[in-house]
């Protein structure tokens, strides 16, 4: 199965979606770390199901990258399963880019799952969570993984930076936040040239070393998810617009983010010409292999 978006009606990719919750009513956290993080986002509607979110999108005239996070080694919660991911994203086929996620500590058995569901065309890439996860994304626990995609030409999207799950929670819900330090990242970018590695959000506390990795290795990408535009730190939005207009990515982390509001506080940072074309869909459109 291919992607069947059609680019010319799309306005945008929003390249980061979370399915919080499974058509069988199972969440992907435990209900603390939800209810936490309800309260750090601020966030309406903390699980809408596919179905709502996919109604919201047509809408919208969005497509949109969604996946679960798979992270039963470290929270011992049952994770929604990726078939479920791409059964009910299957609803929405003009909306819906499936990514996978497998918790990196499942090992040969995870990457066997995640070598099935690309070949047989149902992902079109993998959401890893470093911190979620708890491994360092260059210490070989998920290499079986990288080497799956990078042998399909597919991305993975790796969360940066500090994260609202686990939020004035004793011990952060005992999640350690170097994990996602996109430094580790780019190690990973120099071993695997032929994997598309996507650095999820405005890697606060480490902008710059983002910004650096993006413009030194030409498979590394940011995406713009987890933050109103409104909150872009200077040094972002001047390679949003120079250096790194080609490797910069519309993304938002719904449903904590709506993609409404983002795309309205978009639209006021000051931008060069073609550069928002470039964020909203071409950029997307190369990293996941489509015709322009
Ligand atoms: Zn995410």
């Amino acid at each position: 199965m291919g992607i069947s978006i059609d680019l010319t009606k799309v306005r945008g990719i929003d390249m980061h979606v979370h399915c919080e919750v499974d058509d069988h009513g199972h969440t992907a956290l435990p209900q603390s770390f939800l209810d936490a993080s309800a309260a750090y986002f601020k966030a309406g509607v903390r699980t809408p199901s596919v179905a709502q979110i996919g109604e919201r999108y047509r809408q919208l005239n969005l497509a949109a990258v969604i996946f679960t996070v798979d992270a039963e080694h470290k929270l011992g919660h049952r994770r929604i399963t990726n078939e479920d991911v791409v059964a009910s994203a299957a609803e929405f086929p003009d909306v819906f880019i499936p990514f996978a996620s497998i918790d990196p500590h499942r090992r040969d058995e995870g990457v066997a799952e995640l070598r099935e569901l690309v070949g047989s065309g149902r992902v079109h890439g993998l959401k890893l969570h470093p911190s979620l996860q708890e491994f360092a994304p260059n210490d070989g626990t998920a290499f079986g993984l990288y080497e799956v995609l990078a042998e399909h030409r597919l991305p993975a999207i790796f969360h940066t930076g500090q994260t609202g799950i686990g939020a004035g929670m004793p011990g952060g819900g005992g999640i350690k936040l170097r994990y996602s330090d996109p430094m580790l990242l780019d190690d990973v970018c120099a071993d695997f040239p032929d994997l598309t590695v996507i650095m999820a959000h405005p890697s606060v506390p480490w902008q710059d070393q983002a910004i650096s990795i993006a413009t030194h290795k030409p498979n590394a990408y940011i995406d713009l998810s987890g933050w109103s535009p409104k909150y872009f730190p200077p040094q972002l939005v001047r390679a949003i617009n120079g250096l790194l207009r080609k490797k910069v990515l519309f993304a938002t982390d719904n449903p904590v983010i709506d993609p409404e509001r983002w795309m309205a506080d978009f639209d006021q940072l000051e931008l060069k010409d073609g550069v928002r074309e470039l964020v909203m869909k071409e950029n997307a459109a190369r990293v996941l292999g489509l015709e322009a």
